[in-house]
């Protein structure tokens, strides 16, 4: 059921429609080009609230800030110092309003289509900074989270999930209310459960299997780098002086081969989980020797201790390194997901999903071998346009894969 916002919209011709839905999404999508840059470097959205050239600082006057027209007028190169300005931006606002055009056409001039704007909107944000810097704000996933649960409280019009009826019929005897507002919050519980539980049951598989064993210092060095590369977060596991356990985290990166610039976004992204950690630069101090189930650290810069947070010490031995294929933030983002899609749509992004996956590290697989996978994947990419495909495809894609089972099947 379609819920008409301008009853006039019978009268007024959809190219009519389909300008503005355009125009808005490229002025939305010039926004998320600033949340994508701002927010992985700890920045405010807000403030300055204008915007300015990464590169000469010059705050861009709004002539030269208009979606698209402007890049164009610029031949692609800042005002006042000439730098070519990223492909990313036209990009993203060009996506942006084909995205809005295409909700437009697809669910009609209706509160759906305006809830599937902004969550495509969202989406696009995290998408593009995963791409970038492997990262997905907590700024994004939370606060969409609730505004997701908000917005299904509203709009009922979750896609069915005649599977999902018959298995819970199966289970408990009778078919789930998929109808109204108990239906749609079941929905929403069973998507954030499935989207979220899955991601976050494979990241600490994927955890627990990839530990290597320290026990020499070419071991260590070895993990330290070549195994952690840029983007992966990874996880040393340590023996205390007086014999307890613990763990400390570090953001994996052979930092000696990054530019300036490079560097100065992995050490800020490792300081910004929340988690004890510390840089690979910061670890290039420390003095180590080999001990008897591991590594042993002598000592540590004292500039190191405050960067770790106490939580390595002198005395400790590193035992092992593991790896983080998947962050946190895959989990947060499908419970954002799920939240806005439910249990069934939710199922349909992880299964594209990880086709996806398949098809991008097979190729490495084959041409590079094992240590192709070493190479963090940026997942939520991958969920990101999975979540774009069943928003619009989802309903017949899953039908068309539920018909295709069945026929197996029987
Ligand atoms: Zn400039």
């Amino acid at each position: 059921m379609f819920i008409s916002i301008v009853e006039l919209h019978d009268s007024i011709p959809l190219w009519f429609w389909a300008i503005w839905f355009f125009i808005l999404g490229s002025c939305i999508g010039s926004f998320l080009n600033v949340v994508i840059y701002r927010l992985p470097r700890g920045g405010s959205v807000n403030t300055p609230a204008r915007s300015y050239c990464p590169s000469c600082n010059t705050t861009i006057a709004w002539y030269d800030n208009l979606p698209l027209v402007s890049f164009l007028a610029l031949g692609g190169r800042c005002r006042s110092c000439g730098v070519r300005i990223s492909w990313q931006y036209p990009l993203v606002e060009l996506a942006t309003g084909l995205l809005f055009v295409g909700a437009l056409l697809y669910f009609g001039l209706t509160l759906q289509c305006v809830l599937n704007c902004a969550f495509g909107a969202a989406l696009v944000a995290l998408i593009v900074t995963d791409f970038n810097e492997q990262i997905l704000p907590d700024a994004i996933t939370l606060p969409g989270t609730a505004l997701a649960i908000a917005a299904r409280m509203v709009d009922h019009n979750l896609v069915g999930l005649p599977w999902m009826n018959l298995f819970f019929e199966g289970l408990v005897g009778r078919p789930l209310p998929m109808t109204g507002l108990t239906g749609s919050l079941i929905n929403v519980t069973l998507g954030m459960a499935i989207g979220a539980g899955t991601l976050w049951v494979l990241g600490v598989g994927y955890f627990r299997l990839r530990a290597f064993p320290i026990r020499t210092l070419e071991d260590l060095t070895d993990f330290l780098k070549r195994r952690c590369v840029v983007g992966t977060l990874a996880r040393l596991k340590v023996r205390r002086a007086n014999g307890k356990r613990g763990a400390v985290y570090i953001l994996g990166g052979d930092f000696s081969t990054l530019s300036p610039e490079e560097l100065a976004e992995a050490e800020f992204a490792s300081s910004d989980t929340g988690s004890p950690e510390l840089s690979m630069t910061a670890l290039d101090g420390v003095q180590v020797e080999v001990g008897e189930r591991g590594v042993r650290i002598t000592s540590l810069p004292d500039d190191l201790e405050s960067t770790v947070d106490g939580r390595l010490e002198a005395g400790d031995t590193i035992v092992s390194g593991n790896l983080e294929g998947m962050g946190l933030g895959d989990v947060k983002m499908m419970l954002f997901v799920g939240a806005f899609l439910g249990g069934g749509m939710t199922f349909f992004v992880l299964l594209v999903a990880s086709l996806m996956g398949v098809l991008v590290a097979l190729p490495r697989l084959v041409a590079r071998g094992q240590a192709a996978l070493q190479y963090a994947m940026p997942f939520g990419v991958m969920l990101g346009i999975a979540s774009l495909v069943a928003l619009f495809f989802g309903e017949k894609g899953l039908t068309a894969y539920l018909d295709f089972i069945s026929s197996l099947i029987s």
